[in-house]
């Protein structure tokens, strides 16, 4: 049993009603368990992060770097346990453990910069008007609740914790209960780097803890990341209480490859974009267009190509894919499996449970999907690609924008005026141009429609916890 709430600058057991189990899924087996905060433990963390908001957002910005880049730092000493962990917890292979701890170390690396540069930020505004002057005012929004996900469990909050502690605001972060150990890392470093307590309080549990913390009266935004049903009610309880939220959600995300490409190039480039992370990515590239006059011979080659995927447990072999990360997820995309034959798709590989412990999936293609398919429209959230063929542009850029989400979108075309021009054309909030799946912190994180309200990352990412004020003065 682990002790694993962190409120006010104390590790505390959980005194909640669920057990949690942390879960091996390459092996389908607990390996941990804990118990979740109750609603009162959610109430003290959102008191201790109230309570520590005056003096942290007096702190100065250099002060409040020098601690992001202690963040960055104390990652950087955990490397080999947190790369261990998430490939024990959540199935990863080491490759993808190794660039996800990189990614939250740049993370805190660039909030260090950017709270630096804060001050500068403060500037007089030009009046038309004579007679007053006016200056503006970054401050930070306040008590921040901070809801994430399973999937890439350490770079999601550190999207979140990073910005925020920057900006001035307090936090309580809840972890998903699928991964609820990994984020202690967070805790620790706070711990070690000497954080004032209620700074960052982080309490673990199921909906229950989420909800209680959604709904709490005492935040002053609320950040979430995760599915679109919760997201939702999420938006119901801010809506409730008029206050802001950020909402990162599902994504249903097209490849669009034009019969320019280098075969062997954009199957490596589709390949990625369905298989890592097992597919278990909100900007997975799960719908494939592809012009007819490669379509035959890349369908080919795709299907080969997934075939000769190494499946299997990261801990213990060199694997190109993991499991799925829980029991759920696996059982949610068997049912896809399920609905696929219902439906009759074409299916070019996979398209079945592994027969093995542990929750492994083949990685998967139909083709020539219908496009009232459940399996082309719904987030699957695994790898499994669908494929359609499309003779011209316009046909693909609609194909494409016909989605109630508008995350990510990928363009494979050896014509980069073409390729800009359709960028330019699709409805999401960010296009990879012949690359796949490639973020950096500098640009912006966040969809369109039904993708989610926001943006994370870059100064757009600081914004989010951030509150204009100006002050006029009348000179007269
Ligand atoms: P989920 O919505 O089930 O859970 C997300 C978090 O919300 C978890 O911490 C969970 O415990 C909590 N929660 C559950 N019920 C709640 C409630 N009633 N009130 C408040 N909180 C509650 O999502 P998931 O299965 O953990 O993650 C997968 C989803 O996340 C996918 O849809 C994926 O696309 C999305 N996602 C989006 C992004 C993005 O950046 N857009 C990134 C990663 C994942």
């Amino acid at each position: 049993m682990t002790t694993s709430h962190y409120i006010a600058g104390r590790w505390v057991e959980g005194q909640g009603s669920d057990c949690i189990s942390v879960n091996d899924p390459a092996l389908g087996q607990p390996f941990a368990e804990l118990m979740a905060a109750s609603v009162a433990q959610v109430d003290q963390a959102v008191t201790a992060a109230r309570g520590a908001l005056h003096a942290w957002k007096n702190t100065s910005a250099s002060e409040r770097a020098t601690y992001l880049r202690g963040f960055a730092e104390e990652l950087g000493q955990r490397r080999e346990t947190l790369i261990t962990l998430q490939m024990r917890n959540n199935g990863k292979p080491r490759h993808e453990a190794e660039i996800d701890l990189d990614d939250a170390i740049a993370t805190f690396s660039y909030y260090a910069e950017l709270a630096e540069q804060l001050p500068s930020k403060n500037r007089d505004v030009p009046l038309a008007a004579p007679g007053f002057t006016a200056r503006t005012r970054l401050e930070p929004v306040g008590v921040v609740g901070l809801i994430v996900p399973w999937n890439f469990p350490l770079v999601t909050s550190a999207w979140k914790l990073a910005p925020a502690l920057a900006a001035g605001c307090t936090v309580v972060l809840k972890p998903s209960e699928v991964t609820p150990l990994i984020e202690q890392a967070y805790g620790q470093i706070a711990d070690a780097l000497g954080l004032p307590a209620g700074v960052l309080n982080i309490v673990n549990g199921k909906a229950e803890t989420g909800a209680a913390l959604s709904n709490h009266n005492g935040l002053d935004k609320l950040s979430f990341t995760g599915s679109n049903s919760v997201g939702s009610q999420v938006m119901r309880s801010a809506s409730a209480q008029c206050r802001p939220v950020t909402l990162e959600l599902g994504g249903k995300s097209a490849i669009v490859v034009f019969d320019d490409c280098d075969v062997d190039q954009a199957v490596e480039w589709i390949v990625a974009g369905i298989t890592w992370n097992a597919g278990q990515m909100c900007s997975a590239t799960s719908r494939l267009l592809v012009q007819d006059g490669i379509a035959d011979a890349l369908l080919t080659r795709l299907q080969a190509a997934l075939e000769n995927l190494r499946v299997g447990n990261p801990l213990t072999e060199e694997v190109d894919m993991g499991p799925l990360t829980s029991q759920a997820q696996w059982l949610k995309v068997a049912s896809y499996f399920a609905t696929a034959r219902e439906e009759g798709l074409h299916c070019l590989a996979g398209g079945k449970a592994l027969d093995r412990d542990g929750w492994f999936v083949s990685p998967t293609l139909y083709a020539d999907v219908p496009k009232d398919s459940r399996l082309w429209t719904e987030e699957i959230f695994g790898p499994v690609l669908c494929a359609r063929r499309f003779a011209t542009e316009e046909q693909a850029i609609a194909e494409a924008n016909d989605s109630r989400f508008g995350l990510v979108a990928t363009v494979c075309s050896a014509d980069l005026e073409r390729a800009e021009r359709v960028a330019d054309a699709l409805e999401v909030g960010h296009v990879w141009i012949n690359s796949v799946q490639a973020v950096f912190v500098e640009t912006s994180w966040g969809g369109t429609k039904g993708s989610g309200i926001g943006r994370e990352l870059g100064p757009w990412g600081l914004s989010a916890y951030q509150s204009v004020k100006h002050v006029t003065r009348c000179l007269g």
